[in-house]
């Protein structure tokens, strides 16, 4: 199994190049505003700021006035409730939202949604959603795994066929975050079957909301159940809800994925600034970004609780020279983490995705089990009683069981060290036996593949 085929790591494109480029990458910054610099930005942001920001004003119509004005997205066109503006002055204006405590600026830079559907949509698709997606009042899904397509996501069996203006869909996705709250999702299924597995998958914006699409909710060891399987039998998507060309969903998949990552970053970032703010608990994240509406989870997953030298404090152990070791190494692996995690946003401000970032995800990964298994260990006997006798050891074990959504969501941490060893250290790629097969010929890892290969 090739890990280039990945979900995570599926911005190598030397199988299929991607379509065209991220919305705030490059090429959408009008010409009229190229010279602006970035202190007229911020000067622009901080008048229209003092005009317009009321920390008291319902967050929904505050929202609805940024994404209306062009901050909440300043990179993308003026005819797409942007400004024209330079992609790199995006940071700038994030800025000064965060600076006075306002929100909604940066959708060009994180917003998955709306800036996939920007690059790829028809025109008809951004008229009809493109604002909703800003606002978040359309809520969303991926769906993208399968149960014989994960860490290699190019398997997708899933297969679409066109049938007048529109295309019928029928497969099966698992771990569907959000599925069954999702009025649309995005959808990659096979649309040829005769050409090698990267080359016949096609992207589509999915409505949900009908007959042949089935979401059953999956419970997980935490007792919450926050993704789904989705069975979808014979579901109608219109063909102006393709996103890109038809066959080329794998390019298009390369931009989401890039989205999707920088978002996770935030998330990530969230998580490290609640362990570096030692004691406090504190998050000074996020205060400037889209409030994350349409999220990828169902319901808030509780943030886990880095801030172990107060528990150590309050249990007595702060002295014992294990714990202080092992609070140490955390504190070391958050900090590198940081660093790291800066190292891998900063190219992706230029417009270029870093594989620094899978040793971001893969560290946050370890952090999150040495955290949850450092939190038992404090509380020692009381780490074994739950519920409501002890929160604080059902939140350890919360913390616990949780970790696994970091080391398996968005890629594995096996994958993460598969591009690692391959893209950062330079050995030998693993041997791509499918790589020039049609994907018919190939020998499909799931049982559903009869179904969908009769299609
Ligand atoms: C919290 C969470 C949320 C998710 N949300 C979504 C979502 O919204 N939409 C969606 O489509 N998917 C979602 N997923 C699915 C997720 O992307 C997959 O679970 C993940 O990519 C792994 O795929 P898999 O489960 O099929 O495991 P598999 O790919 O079957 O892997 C099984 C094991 O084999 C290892 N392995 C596989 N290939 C290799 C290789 N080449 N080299 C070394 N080891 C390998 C893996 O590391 C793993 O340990 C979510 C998962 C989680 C945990």
């Amino acid at each position: 199994m090739s890990n280039d085929a990945t979900y995570i790591n599926a911005d190598d494109t030397s199988e299929v190049t991607a379509s065209a480029p991220p919305a705030n990458m490059e090429g959408m910054a009008q010409t009229a505003t190229a010279a602006t610099t970035e202190q007229q930005v911020r000067g622009d942001v901080r008048h229209w700021l003092q005009n317009h920001w009321d920390p008291t004003m319902d967050p929904d119509q505050w929202l609805a006035t940024v994404v209306d004005s062009g901050w909440a997205a300043p990179s993308w066109p003026t005819q797409w409730f942007g400004k024209g503006l330079d992609p790199t002055l995006t940071t700038a204006v994030i800025d000064e939202f965060r600076s006075v405590g306002a929100f909604g600026a940066g959708a060009d830079k994180h917003n998955l949604w709306s800036n996939t559907v920007l690059t790829f949509g028809s025109d008809e698709l951004k008229a009809r959603h493109l604002r909703a997606l800003l606002l978040g009042e359309i809520q969303m899904c991926l769906l993208y795994s399968e149960p014989g397509a994960g860490s290699d996501l190019a398997a997708a069996q899933t297969t679409g066929i066109l049938d007048g203006d529109e295309f019928v869909v029928t497969g099966q996705k698992v771990w569907t975050s959000n599925g069954r709250h999702a009025d649309y999702a995005f959808l990659i299924a096979r649309t040829d079957w005769d050409v090698p597995k990267h080359r016949g998958l096609s992207f589509f914006f999915l409505p949900m909301k009908q007959t042949g699409v089935e979401v059953r909710p999956l419970r997980q060891a935490t007792g919450d159940a926050r993704f789904n399987e989705v069975f979808i039998t014979e579901a109608r998507v219109p063909a102006e809800n393709l996103l890109g060309e038809m066959n080329k969903g794998w390019g298009v998949l390369q931009t989401a994925l890039a989205y999707e990552r920088a978002w996770m970053g935030e998330v990530v970032a969230k998580q490290r600034s609640n362990a570096s703010g030692g004691d406090t608990g504190k998050s000074n994240n996020g205060a400037a970004s889209a409030r994350p509406k349409a999220a990828f989870t169902d319901g808030d997953a509780p943030t886990p609780d880095l801030s172990l030298v107060a528990l150590a404090h309050s249990v007595g152990k702060s002295n014992d020279p294990m714990v202080r070791q092992s609070l140490m190494k955390l504190h070391l692996l958050v900090t590198v983490n940081d660093w790291n995690n800066r190292r891998g946003k900063a190219a992706l401000t230029q417009g270029t995705s870093s594989p620094v970032v899978s040793l971001g995800k893969l560290a946050m990964s370890r952090i999150l089990h040495d955290a949850g298994s450092l939190e038992k260990e404090l509380l020692g006997a009381e780490g074994m009683i739950g519920g409501s006798d002890s929160p604080r050891s059902a939140d350890a074990t919360y913390s616990l069981l949780n970790a696994f959504f970091t080391s398996i969501g968005g890629g594995t941490d096996q994958i993460q060290r598969n591009i690692i060893g391959e893209r950062i250290l330079g050995l030998p790629k693993e041997p791509e036996l499918d790589k020039n097969v049609a994907f018919r010929e190939v020998r499909k890892a799931s049982a559903s593949s009869e179904r969908s290969s009769n299609g």
